[in-house]
């Protein structure tokens, strides 16, 4: 569904993604890791034209996304990102939140948004603070009104950058298990993620990228059991 191939991507004279070749398949969980500041997120941001490749190619279903004068609008409503720090509207409701794009990019009625944004908050588990603003909710439960709010423009592929790391320790698993649940419905998933267990139970694929690269990639099991490249141990051994 997603392809990219030899994705570059330079900031001044740096660059940070130097070639990247990755394929997410229809309804796959790929799970990315790596030390920090290997591209893993300038990467996710690729994918959803928050940032333009230098070079490359990145088609989905089959129409390449990468270049200028492609429908932002439409590449962001069809594959959905789910950020670290939630960027909830502070001065909005949960509801609110979850149907501006609805409203707004979408073009859809109010009656209609706010039914399709009930739905998506209880998806999230969510429907029973609809009127609470960001400031009245805990960090998981912020960030499960995010993934609600992505979720209602019917995304085909959601990538998540680092979902879980800005909250407490407690509240890492009520969003983990909403994550459990679009990958049942069949979601297709572009993670990263410090949840190494979330990876074991839930990934079909484990990616390891290091200085703008992708060093390997495997099963959980073969990547958590039997790194076969140094970097990639060495890696694992610090985070495990
Ligand atoms: P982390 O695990 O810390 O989130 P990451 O793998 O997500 O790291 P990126 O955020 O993709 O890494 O950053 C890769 C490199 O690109 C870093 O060296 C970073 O400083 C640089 N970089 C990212 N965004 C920009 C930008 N807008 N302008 C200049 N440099 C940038
Ligand atoms: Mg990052």
């Amino acid at each position: 569904i997603l392809e990219l191939s030899a994705v570059a991507k330079n900031f001044g004279g740096v660059q940070v993604l130097k070639g990247v070749d990755l394929r997410v398949d229809k309804s796959e969980l790929v799970f990315l890791i790596g030390p920090s500041g290997s591209g893993k997120s300038t990467l996710l941001r690729c994918c959803n034209h928050l940032e333009l490749p230098t070079s490359g190619h990145i088609l989905f279903e089959g129409v390449d996304i990468a270049g200028r004068g492609v429908n932002i609008n439409t590449v962001r409503q069809k594959i959905g990102m789910v950020f670290q720090s939630f960027n909830l509207y502070q001065h909005m409701t949960a509801l609110q939140n979850v149907t501006l794009a609805l409203r707004k990019v979408a073009g859809k009625p109010r009656a209609e948004a706010d039914a399709i944004g009930m739905a998506m908050l209880d998806r999230v588990e969510m429907a029973h603070r609809a009127g609470y603003y960001p400031s009245q909710l805990s960090g998981g439960q912020q960030q499960r009104v995010a993934i609600a709010r992505t979720l209602a423009l019917d995304p085909k592929v959601v990538l998540f950058d680092e979902p879980t790391s800005a909250l407490d320790p407690e509240l890492v698993d009520g969003v983990l298990q909403v994550m459990h649940d679009l990958r049942r419905s069949g979601m297709t998933m572009l993670v990263v993620s410090h949840e190494m267990r979330f990876a074991r139970d839930a990934a079909d694929r484990v990616v390891f990228m290091a200085d703008g690269n992708i060093v390997e990639q495997g099963s959980p099991d073969r990547i958590f059991t039997a790194p076969s490249h140094p970097r990639t141990k060495n890696f694992l051994a610090s985070v495990l």
